[in-house]
C-alpha cells in the first residue's frame, strides 16, 4: 500500500542556513531505511515550506505526524493525501527544488500573485504546481 502525501507549512522565525541544512541531513539519514522518497521546496523570499513524501502509508503516516510536530517550522497544513500505484519521486530520498531557478511566470499561472502560496489554491492546484515545479526548477540532493 503506497501513498503520497503533499503539505504546506511556513518557516520558523529563526529558521537560517545551518538549521535548514540540518533538516535535509535528518531526510537522508532516516527516510531511505523508512522506504520514503519525495521532493522538499523551501523558499526563503515567501517563508514557505512544500513537501511530498511517498512510501508505505505507516511509514508516511508516521513520519507526517513526526514533521508536524517540528518546532522549525509552523501552520503545517495537509494539501494532498492518496493512494497510489506508483511512486513519481522513486529516485530522491529526499530531493531539493531549487526556488532560485524558478520562473516567476510557473506562480503566476496558477495563483492570482507571483507568489508562492500554497494556502490561497487548492490542494490539486498545489499538486499540479509542485509538479511543474519539479520539471522547470532544478532538483538538489542525493539520489536515493
Ligand atoms: P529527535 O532528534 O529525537 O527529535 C526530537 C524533537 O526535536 C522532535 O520534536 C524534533 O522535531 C526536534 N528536533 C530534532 N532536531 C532538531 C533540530 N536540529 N532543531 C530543532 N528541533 C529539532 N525528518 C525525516 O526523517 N524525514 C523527512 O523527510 C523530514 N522532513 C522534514 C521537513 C521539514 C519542513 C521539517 C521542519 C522537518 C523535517 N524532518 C524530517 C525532521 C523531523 O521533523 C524530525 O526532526 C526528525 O525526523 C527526527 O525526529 P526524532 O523525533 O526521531 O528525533
Amino acid at each position: 500500500m503506497l501513498v503520497r502525501l503533499m503539505y504546506a507549512s511556513r518557516t520558523a522565525p529563526a529558521l537560517d542556513q545551518d538549521a535548514l541544512h540540518a533538516i535535509l541531513r535528518q531526510c537522508k539519514e532516516n527516510n531511505p531505511a523508512l522506504g520514503i522518497t519525495g521532493l522538499l521546496c523551501h523558499c526563503s523570499t515567501s517563508g514557505i515550506f512544500m513537501q511530498v513524501l511517498e512510501g508505505g502509508r505507516s511509514a508516511v503516516n508516521g513520519l507526517y505526524l513526526k514533521i508536524a510536530a517540528d518546532a522549525r517550522h509552523t501552520d503545517v497544513e495537509l494539501m494532498d493525501y492518496a493512494e497510489i500505484n506508483e511512486r513519481r519521486f522513486a529516485g530522491w530520498a529526499m530531493g531539493q527544488i531549487n526556488m532560485s531557478r524558478l520562473n516567476p511566470g510557473l506562480l503566476l499561472k496558477y495563483s492570482a500573485t507571483p507568489v508562492l502560496d500554497p494556502y490561497s489554491v487548492s490542494g490539486k492546484v498545489s499538486l499540479a504546481m509542485f509538479d511543474e515545479l519539479v520539471a522547470t526548477a532544478s532538483i538538489m540532493g542525493d539520489r536515493g
